[in-house]
């Protein structure tokens, strides 16, 4: 019976690491998701830092063609002057002028303030783009990182897969029932389908099993189950269930 209850044993550890594993590999595409969306996040602040850029760009051409249309009045009424006949009209084309010229100088002051801000923002812009392309570089590391795992577990469950065959094929050869009752159990009753009891109580439902089951227990002639939740159940206490290398060894 206890060659039984190991098998059984070793079972259930196999199929708790397998579903450990599977549950892992389910996360990894999840993972990439998340980079990916990280790299799209970066080139998206680098298109509006471009956007940003090209409104100064566009008020700096806006501020110079301002510069130009005064310019140009300047040089007209310039023209004029000449062929002015009056000292009244002659003092007012020259306030005129005056006045343009004053605006063009305060276009310039505005046009450097907006060059300055250009020259910020570029440097900005580049400061940007360095970080966005270290990062994206971090990003697809970790993609490359995150893809290696991948192929880790499932090498890794392949091994699982061949350690439970050949754990089914030794418990077959014993008990050919065992094993339809072991995976009856397990996919019912959330993947535990055997429960060692300790101080008569079932250690995966936690409710105590009677005294005189326990008794029965103890002696394990006979395979049982827990009354409460249906599990298989062994004598967690019992020192050959306790060091499952020799299964493997074959000492069992
Ligand atoms: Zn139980």
């Amino acid at each position: 019976m206890h060659k039984k209850i190991r098998l059984l044993i070793e079972l259930q550890e196999c199929d708790l690491r397998i579903n450990d594993v599977e549950r892992e590999k389910k996360e990894i595409p999840k993972k990439i998701d998340l980079l990916s969306k990280k790299i799209e996040e970066a080139k998206e602040r680098l298109k509006s830092d471009i956007a940003e850029l090209n409104t100064l760009k566009k008020k700096r051409r806006e501020v110079e063609i301002e510069i130009e249309d005064i310019e140009e009045k300047i040089r007209k009424s310039n023209e004029k002057l000449t062929s002015i006949k009056t000292n009244k009209e002659y003092r007012a084309a020259l306030k005129e002028i005056d006045e343009l010229e004053e605006q063009r100088s305060q276009l310039e002051d505005r046009l450097l303030e907006i060059m300055e801000a250009i020259d910020i923002a570029e440097k900005r812009h580049k400061e940007i783009e360095k970080d966005i392309e270290r990062e994206e570089k971090e990003i697809e590391e970790e993609k490359k990182k995150v893809l290696a795992k991948e192929k880790i577990l499932d090498s890794e469950i392949e091994k699982l897969k061949e350690e439970r065959k050949k754990l089914c094929e030794k418990i077959k050869q014993i008990d050919g029932s065992l094993l339809q009752k072991y995976d009856f159990l397990r996919m019912r009753k959330g993947g535990i389908a055997i429960s060692p009891v300790i101080k008569g109580v079932c250690q995966t439902c936690h409710l105590g099993i009677p005294p005189q089951k326990f008794n029965e227990l103890i002696k394990g002639d006979t395979l049982m189950t827990c009354p409460h939740c249906m599990r298989i159940i062994y004598w967690g206490d019992d020192e050959r269930y306790q060091d499952q290398e020799d299964i493997k060894t074959g000492k069992a």
